[in-house]
């Protein structure tokens, strides 16, 4: 049975483990109960560690007390995976925020879990090394928090997510052992892949307190187009277009009709009036690569029928367009249900029109947007949630519109995970929902990792 309250006895263990703080005041407490999914728990304490040994025994003690452990890092997760559901300690990883190595002739860096990954990201570049997952909380997202969510991001595309960059991890479990799966090398095909299993796994098999990363060498140069079309059918045309000239882009997003709409009326946009769907696309590499690449491309697209292109300095104003989307479709109400469903590449209009057709029956306000590129759709409900009725129609919304991707092939998550925001026994089936859970066991036999989440 697990503990409902912090006992005295509790408070002294923590803080001879953590004799600097340990947080139980309500008003430190309350900034640990929720993360960006809004939804909110009761933390008993909140501790944060800057040594591995801490966590041994923060991670030994909470095992025989069968004490619930919600690892954070900066809490921008979208589905409640930080948020402790049952009563606990909140453990946050921002102390433990060392970048232990960049090697350029190993083209590998050692991280601990804290890092910043824009921080992270820059040291890279500093040194002519490339580290491209991108998503789009990269400013106050930690390295441990993309891992262990597999962030993807825009270069997602061309390079892959997160998990594609994760060459081995240290983790410490319940109970307190340490070990390491992978390392520094770039190929390993020794025993099972244990470290790309604990990527994406939501803070439920242990803490990761050592991260081992690929690094490519930077690209030289990059630019950017943004292209309007007519229909959202021949957006997607022009998608196929691109891939079928054999261009591979680093970035291709796709804007919505309903999305152009708003941002016309809240202002200034670059596109006239008849653009109806926008593509985004940005390419990298050499800079004699990418001035054939950008003239190829223009000319792969059909049916464009406007655009403007840059690089370097010349890309941001195009791609500001595209960061402006999330604060303004909050015109169309105060509150927004955000998923990330993800289908089949040739499925993406099916996907959308079936998306609409959902929509309009609930009288819901639906826009897409998304990683068009590997079929990732960023859909976006907005309602007020004061208003019982707006609520019940969001949520019927989005429940039929993750049972549709299942029907369409697809997933619910492409990027953001399950955490407590979606209903995994939708889309997996029981035998294999056992042997996630039989995993699970391995790692955590009493269950006291991030639980209530996941599977
Ligand atoms: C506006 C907005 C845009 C976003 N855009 C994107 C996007 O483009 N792509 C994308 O993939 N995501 C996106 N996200 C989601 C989010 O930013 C990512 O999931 C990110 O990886 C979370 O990092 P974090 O440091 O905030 O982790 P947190 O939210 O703090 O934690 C996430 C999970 O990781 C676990 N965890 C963290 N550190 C450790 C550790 N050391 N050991 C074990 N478990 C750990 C936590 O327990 C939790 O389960 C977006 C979110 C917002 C709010």
């Amino acid at each position: 049975m697990s503990v409902n309250t912090l006992r005295a006895g509790h408070k002294s263990v923590l803080e001879k483990i953590f004799p600097d703080e340990v947080l139980t005041s309500p008003e430190e407490l309350v900034v640990y109960s929720s993360d960006a999914s809004l939804k909110r728990g009761t933390p008993l304490a909140v501790v944060r560690p800057d040594r591995v040994d801490q966590v041994q025994a923060l991670l030994c003690w909470a095992n025989d007390e069968i004490m619930p452990v919600y690892i954070r890092g900066s809490g921008t997760n979208l589905v409640g995976d930080c948020v402790p559901v049952r009563p606990g300690i909140v453990v946050s990883t921002l102390k433990m925020n060392r970048i232990l190595e960049i090697s350029g002739t190993d083209f590998v860096a050692v991280v601990e879990p804290g890092v910043n990954t824009a921080e992270f990201q820059a040291a890279c570049e500093a040194r002519g090394l490339y580290y491209p997952p991108d998503p789009a909380t990269v400013k106050a997202a930690t390295i441990g928090g993309n891992v262990v969510t597999c962030a993807g991001g825009m270069r997602a595309l061309k390079y892959g997510v997160t998990r594609d960059f994760v060459l081995g991890v240290e983790v410490v479990l319940p109970g307190g052992d340490v070990v390491m799966f992978g390392g520094r090398n770039h190929k390993n095909v020794v025993g099972l892949d244990v470290a790309r299993l604990i990527v994406g796994s939501e803070g439920t098999l242990g803490f990761v307190s050592k991260i081992w990363l690929k690094l490519l060498p930077k690209p030289e140069a990059s630019a950017s187009l943004l292209a309007g079309f007519a229909s959202c059918e021949h957006a997607l045309k022009a998608v196929d277009a691109i891939f079928q000239a054999g261009i591979l882009p680093c970035a291709l997003e796709y804007i919505g009709d309903k999305i152009i709409d708003i941002m016309t009326c809240a202002g200034e946009v670059p596109w006239p009036e008849g653009v109806r769907s926008v593509l985004l696309v940005r390419l990298d590499g050499s800079r004699e690569a990418l001035r054939h690449e950008s003239e190829r491309i223009e000319k792969a697209m059909p049916n464009i029928v406007w655009s403007v292109s840059g690089s370097g300095a010349e890309e941001e104003p195009l791609w500001e367009v595209r960061r402006r989307i999330n604060p303004t479709v909050f015109t169309l109400g105060p509150d927004k249900i955000v998923d990330d469903v993800t289908v089949p590449r040739g499925r993406i209009l099916e996907a959308i029109i079936e998306f609409e057709k959902i929509a309009a029956g609930h009288q819901t306000t639906f826009l897409n947007f998304g990683h068009v590129g590997d079929g990732n759709i960023h859909v976006n409900l907005m309602y007020d949630a004061s208003d019982p009725d707006q609520a019940v129609r969001a949520e019927k919304t989005r429940q039929e519109i993750n049972k549709a991707v299942i029907a369409l092939g697809g997933t619910q998550s492409g990027e953001h995970g399950v955490g407590i925001s979606k209903d995994i026994t939708l889309q997996i089936p029981l035998r294999e929902l056992e042997i996630m859970r039989g995993i699970k066991k391995m790692f955590d036999p009493k269950g006291i990792m991030n639980p209530g989440k996941g599977y």
